[in-house]
């Protein structure tokens, strides 16, 4: 992305946002060159970011590792096939709506946690044990407990 005003090519995201039923980002952008504020507009399909693996090579989203991760977790569990598209879809959403070019695995992997918390406890467990290859058995408690408490939180 240039800067209009003076071509420089290093800019900010100050704000992002998803227009015109979710197919385009808005972005308030920032020239860290000459400091001059301006707005685009994105195709949101090309803005879904790079995902950078924990070994620091970047690729680009892959939708189908995601979705059959999503599968894996969810297997025999009373969820419906078009509840895992929402979900996959919302997942997208909200990595589009970072406006950022690269997120790690691992904010990835906390979105996900976060959606399939809403959706399926068990498959949230088996995902979270799986992405977290937790350690040993109190840090896998101590993930059941959190889960426990933020159920509470949601019925009180
Ligand atoms: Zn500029």
């Amino acid at each position: 992305m240039y800067c209009p005003f003076c071509s420089d090519s290093e800019t900010k995201v100050i704000d992002s946002r998803l227009v015109g039923d979710g197919n385009q980002v808005r972005r308030r952008r920032e020239c860290l060159s000459c400091g001059e504020r301006y707005t685009t507009f994105e195709t949101a399909e090309l803005v879904l970011p790079r995902v950078i693996k924990n070994n620091g090579s970047r690729q680009p989203f892959d939708e189908e590792k995601l979705r059959s991760g999503l599968l894996r977790a969810l297997e025999k569990r009373p969820v419906d096939l078009e509840r895992i598209d929402a979900t996959l879809d919302r997942i997208k959403h909200r990595l589009r709506e970072t406006g950022e070019r690269e997120v790690g695995t691992r904010a990835v992997g906390e979105l996900v946690m976060d959606e399939l918390r809403e959706l399926d406890d068990v498959a949230y467990v088996r995902f979270a044990s799986v992405y977290r290859s937790f350690q040993d058995v109190n840090e896998f408690r101590r993930e059941i407990e959190a889960m426990d408490k933020h159920k509470a939180e949601k019925e009180s």
